[in-house]
């Protein structure tokens, strides 16, 4: 628990609405609802809309989080609306020389040789220290696709290290990412940074499969001056053969199980069962009776009666 001397932070679930929330979605904001309220921490709720968007999934997603007795501190924050803190987050980094223009089409960036233990598909380096003329031809080229050049972070560290709850010190690489794309549209990386530190989250809890981005996030806040977030990241809910759960693996969702006749009770119930503890009908019998400690570090292998 936090002393009484230094106002707690915060927790937070990010949802994007692009579709109902599935089983594991609805774990991971279950489990970062609890670890919030268990270390005195605000709760907040933030909706990841900048970009595949589908229609009036926002609403459904806040009622089945709701349904699930979660609440959250605060307006719910759109990342739609935020565009004037990511032009300031890109202003106070360019400020420090720190951004520059990339020309690079996404397949020039998979088909460029790339540094021998760069990960596939990692960024070249190919518009970094472009001389005047050259960045005057890549604005053309730009100009003649119709699409603005992407702005990309000159990074001058190699890896950047995190701290993980239960992954513990996770170190990871931070290359030249994006900052914001070719579209216009700001990158998740830069987002989420500026949103959690304004909504003064310092609690990152969410699903493991964005553990190898945490270190390029909180380089970045480190960059922008920022205070940089612990994070605890859960394992991935998975199908019957081992794939990632996705909406065609039948009635996932909590509206699909309702329909089923299951009541939100018996989906937490379920979801109280995969992490070890029986009987729990409510977000706060999870928040009194499970213990972060025993979390299972393999994925949850979802299996549903159909
Ligand atoms: N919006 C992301 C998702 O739904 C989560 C981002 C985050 O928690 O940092 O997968």
């Amino acid at each position: 628990m936090p002393d009484a001397t230094t106002p707690p932070g915060a927790g937070r679930y990010a949802p994007s609405p692009s579709g109902d929330l599935h089983l594991g979605n609805l774990r991971t904001a279950l489990l970062a609802w609890v670890l919030a309220r268990r270390t005195g921490r605000a709760f907040r709720l933030r909706v990841e809309d900048l970009d595949r968007v589908k229609e009036g999934s926002e609403q459904r997603q806040l009622e089945d989080l709701a349904a699930l007795g979660l609440d959250w501190d605060g307006a719910v924050v759109r990342q739609s609306e935020r565009g004037s803190a990511y032009a300031q987050a890109i202003a106070a980094l360019q400020a420090q020389g720190r951004v520059f223009e990339c020309y690079c089409t996404r397949r020039e960036i998979l088909e460029a040789p790339s540094a021998p233990h760069a990960p596939p598909g990692a960024y070249p380096g190919t518009c970094r220290d472009l001389g005047a003329a050259a960045r005057e031809q890549g604005r053309t080229r730009m100009h003649e696709l119709r699409r603005e050049p992407a702005l990309r972070l000159r990074t001058d560290v190699a890896s950047w290290q995190v701290q993980d709850l239960w992954a513990g010190e996770v170190t990871g690489t931070v290359d030249d990412l994006v900052l914001r794309r070719g579209d216009g549209v700001v990158a998740y990386n830069l987002a989420v940074v500026v949103d959690d530190a304004a909504a003064g989250v310092d609690q990152v809890v969410r699903a493991n499969d964005l553990l190898s981005s945490a270190p390029r996030q909180a380089h970045l806040a480190h960059l922008l001056g920022l205070a940089e977030p612990g994070y605890a990241h859960v394992p991935l809910a998975v199908n019957a053969e081992g794939a990632r759960l996705a909406k065609r693996d039948g009635a996932v969702t909590l509206r699909d199980r309702r329909e089923r006749g299951e009541a939100a009770e018996e989906v937490v119930e379920r979801i109280g069962h995969s992490l070890g503890v029986v009987g729990c009908r409510s977000a706060h019998d999870l928040l009194e009776r499970w213990d972060p400690a025993t979390l299972p570090r393999h994925p949850w292998t979802v299996e549903l009666p159909h």
